[in-house]
């Protein structure tokens, strides 16, 4: 039995199109940012559906969609984690 590991070697940053990889995705490599949407359909054989997302980096998710956010209302929620 083969064993598949899925590895993202990088992501590209759908506002600045700059190439993140783990070493550089944020100041200490350890920051994830997604922004997505699903919408789908829950049976009680199947369910499926569709996801819309963006992959956006830490400096724009922070620099820009954190200020449009605010500018539409919305408000960043904060919240501390870690041991
Ligand atoms: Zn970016």
């Amino acid at each position: 039995m083969k064993n598949y590991e899925k590895v993202v070697k990088s992501v590209t940053c759908d506002l600045c199109k700059e190439e993140f990889n783990a070493k550089n995705w944020g100041r200490d490599g350890d920051c994830k940012t997604r922004v997505s949407y699903q919408s789908g359909w829950v049976t009680r054989d199947n369910c499926g559906g569709t996801e819309y997302s963006v992959d956006v980096c830490p400096e724009c998710f922070m620099q820009k969609l954190g200020p449009w956010l605010n500018s539409q209302g919305a408000v960043l929620r904060e919240k501390g984690y870690g041991s």
